[in-house]
């Protein structure tokens, strides 16, 4: 097929004629608007790269295309594509960094921009390697889980480790198909799949998703870097975009310095004086129905079992039920630092030492570590007949991320 006749399919024949990477034809888009071209140009191929240089050539040209992409350029995405693969970009990466636009603008945009890419592809006679895929219907999860923990904290593979069947469906969702369908590919690394993703929001405007993307960027560059990247997807999406998004950086900035010294809490053990009980051993038994890290030490094997729990800080157990026929229940007491107790469809309620809750059996229910603190309870199991317990779901990150 003629890339002419690919250019009227996809409604482009009137933007453009011929193009520059087509045997049959040299004109660019705008040849008869010179004057825009040349503004469009200056400010595209001069002054904006004039004033990123912490941004290296390829990941500019990386995000040109995702920002075209993202913008639904059918003339302005043909030249880029071409201009990518005469600075050396393989047609493997220009390909992935297409893919990469799926999971945030849709199959259409990016279906669409796979053909444009085919197209430049077949004229200048470029082979691609076919082969990129890294995982299986079985792997896909776990492998997704793991991109996403590395990028945004190992609370995205604690909630994997149980599978699809306990998670929410948007999680697993998230999980699976945008990290492990999309993320684990071959053609381009993770860091740099993190980049794309969030020029792409950039261009997208979605506020709260671009600032969560900016954050993890911010765990890889620096906000300078950032910043830059950002400035390349102005000729693409314009000043509004970009300023929101210079915002959002501001405030991410901002955050993760806050979070960094959260970080170093989490870090370093409480010191000795910290409570009179010891922290134990870590918590590995109980380890699936816990998100982050706890120990146990179990104070009282006789009569009534005791076990002591600390938290590290965000530390908690995933919502659970202690059944019983007749009696059971449990009861914490708080003996040091600061943590949550949360019943099923209640609000979460501090912990202190000293504190005493009673938790009737039946009841479903949460508890663990504040986020920027380490916590410890003790957890007395009440006597009593057909005892058992039931681990459910874990804690979501928008619940428990609402806690101080
Ligand atoms: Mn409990």
């Amino acid at each position: 097929m003629k890339l002419g006749t690919i250019m009227t399919m996809l409604g482009m024949g009137a933007v453009l004629a011929a193009c520059d990477c087509c045997p049959q034809g040299e004109a660019k888009a705008l040849s008869q608007d010179k004057e825009l071209r040349a503004v469009m140009d200056n400010f595209t191929q001069n002054e904006v790269p004039a004033a990123t240089p912490l941004v290296e050539k390829r990941e500019v040209e990386l995000i040109r295309l995702v920002s075209l992409v993202t913008q639904q350029s059918g003339a302005l995405l043909q030249e880029e594509v071409a201009t990518a693969l005469a600075q050396g970009l393989a047609p493997e990466e220009i390909l992935e960094a297409i893919y990469q636009c799926a999971p945030y603008t849709g199959f259409p945009r990016t279906v669409d921009a796979v053909e444009i890419a085919r197209s430049v592809f077949k004229a200048k006679n470029v082979k691609v390697d076919e082969n990129r895929a890294t995982v299986t219907a079985q792997s896909r999860l776990e492998a997704g889980a793991d991109a996403q923990g590395t990028l945004f904290g190992q609370t995205f593979r604690d909630m994997a480790k149980n599978g699809k069947s306990g998670m929410p469906t948007i999680n697993y969702f998230l999980a699976s198909n945008c990290f492990g369908d999309y993320y684990t590919r071959k053609g381009l690394d993770l860091n740099t799949r993190e980049l794309l993703t969030m020029a792409i929001l950039v261009n997208l405007g979605t506020e709260p998703q671009l600032k969560a993307h900016i954050g993890a960027n911010l765990k890889i560059r620096t906000a300078e870097y950032v910043e830059q990247a950002i400035y390349n997807c102005l000729p693409y999406c314009g000043y509004p975009r970009t300023l929101n998004a210079l915002r959002l950086l501001k405030e991410a900035v901002a955050e993760t310095k806050a979070g960094a010294a959260g970080a170093t809490v989490a870090k370093s053990m409480p010191g000795k004086d910290w409570s009179v009980f010891p922290v134990g051993k870590p918590n590995d038994a109980y380890a699936k129905y816990f998100v982050g890290k706890s120990y146990l030490d179990m104070i009282s094997k006789e009569q009534v079992g005791v076990g002591n729990v600390t938290f590290e800080p965000a530390c908690r157990n995933n919502w659970h039920i202690h059944h019983a026929k007749k009696g059971g229940g449990q009861i914490l007491i708080a003996t040091a630092g600061r943590g949550y107790y949360q019943e099923w469809g209640k609000p979460a309620v501090e912990l202190k030492p000293g504190d005493v809750v009673n938790i009737p059996a039946g009841v479903k229910h949460w508890h663990g570590a504040a986020p920027d603190s380490w916590f410890q309870h003790l957890a007395i199991e009440v006597p009593g007949e057909g005892t058992s317990n039931e681990w459910l779901e874990p804690v979501s990150d928008e619940d428990y991320g609402k806690l101080k």
